[in-house]
């Protein structure tokens, strides 16, 4: 079954065998009819297009993320327990800066897991690959805002019981990219961290996924904003820095990996995410395996003992205020780069 005998030639009308090597959408009988038709559709062709480089950019930068967050990841889960509507992951007492082998034995499936992965994470894929993602867009003539979203209440999600204190309010506070066409025609919503929601998709077009999972839109914030605050976090002393700096640390381990693959393979990311069906299966699955075994290499010789040390005394000898400080550097963020927030 070649499944082409319902296929029509987008010019002549007649039986088709022949698809559009671009968009997958036009049919034609042969080359010359191709050629013929292509000035009408052109336009079209390229919107198909766009559509597909902004999904696998999406995606591909979701996939980063879940490889990053499992190799650095950073919780000591003791139990989790399934109540139908939330998985509560119960944490023990854990030291800022000690990387923790993934629970692989406490999830039943992928979802699971990646639903694990992304719990109390969401601003974090955005800030660190920030300028990975820009990369991957290059050429597509989009620009994007850092939109922070109050989501629905989904069918399922996780919830992490802290060691000391409340668990935390319902909030449902989550961040997301919005990229949008240079003349705004279109936009997507790009959501590497959704899981913990039971929001999986890594792209979706804006429309789709504002009425799916939105509840309401609180702000958007220049792009780069994710990345000044980790950015600001970093320069900081006490928990939140410690884990900044490994976490930028392993960020330049994903980036030089990335390079390492563009020379290897001559192409670079833009152009990956524009190759025909199987060649870009081939070589995102290279770049993906490259990624991850720069990040198990860097998460084996990670070591970080003598900067958790000096995390401890400071947060001895200031007590809370290595949290004041950090909420100063994302008050001031958020003063300087809103693009637009919510009435109300
Ligand atoms: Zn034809
Ligand atoms: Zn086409």
């Amino acid at each position: 079954m070649d499944g082409t005998a319902d296929k029509r030639c987008s010019h002549c009308g007649k039986t088709a065998s022949l698809k559009c090597g671009h968009c997958k959408a036009s049919w034609y009988c042969d080359v010359s009819c191709q050629k013929a038709h292509w000035s009408e559709h052109k336009p079209a062709c390229k919107e198909a297009d766009l559509d597909r480089t902004i999904h696998r950019a999406g995606q591909l930068l979701q996939d980063v993320f879940f490889l990053f967050r499992e190799q650095l990841f950073d919780e000591s889960i003791e139990s989790i327990e399934d109540t139908g509507d939330t998985l509560f992951l119960r944490d023990r007492p854990r030291k800022p800066g000690t990387l923790i082998p993934f629970p692989h034995h406490l999830v039943r499936d992928e979802k699971e897991k990646k639903m694990v992965l992304s719990t109390l994470v969401c601003h974090e894929p955005i800030g660190y690959f920030h300028d990975l993602f820009i990369q991957m867009l290059k050429g597509t003539r989009t620009r994007i805002e850092e939109v922070t979203v109050k989501v629905k209440k989904p069918a399922k999600r996780t919830r992490a019981i802290p060691v000391r204190g409340e668990l935390r309010g319902d909030w449902r506070t989550h961040g997301v990219i919005r990229v949008i066409t240079l003349d705004a025609s279109r936009s997507w919503i790009i959501d590497p961290a959704g899981a913990q929601y039971s929001m999986f998709a890594a792209c979706l077009d804006e429309q789709t996924y504002q009425d799916r999972y939105v509840e309401k839109v609180f702000c958007a914030m220049k792009p780069g904003t994710d990345k000044l605050l980790y950015q600001g976090f970093a320069e900081l002393k006490g928990n939140c820095a410690i884990v900044a700096r490994i976490e930028w640390d392993g960020v330049k381990a994903v980036e030089d990996a990335v390079q390492k693959w563009e020379r290897n393979s001559g192409l670079r990311l833009p152009e990956l995410l524009r190759q025909p069906e199987g060649t870009f299966e081939r070589h995102r699955e290279e770049v993906l395996e490259a990624i991850q075994s720069a990040l198990v290499r860097f998460a084996a010789q990670a070591d970080y003992s003598r900067d958790i040390l000096e995390t401890e005394q400071y947060e001895r000898a200031h007590p809370y205020f290595s949290d004041w400080e950090a909420e100063q550097v994302r008050v001031k963020l958020f003063n300087s780069r809103t693009l637009y927030r919510a009435s109300g």
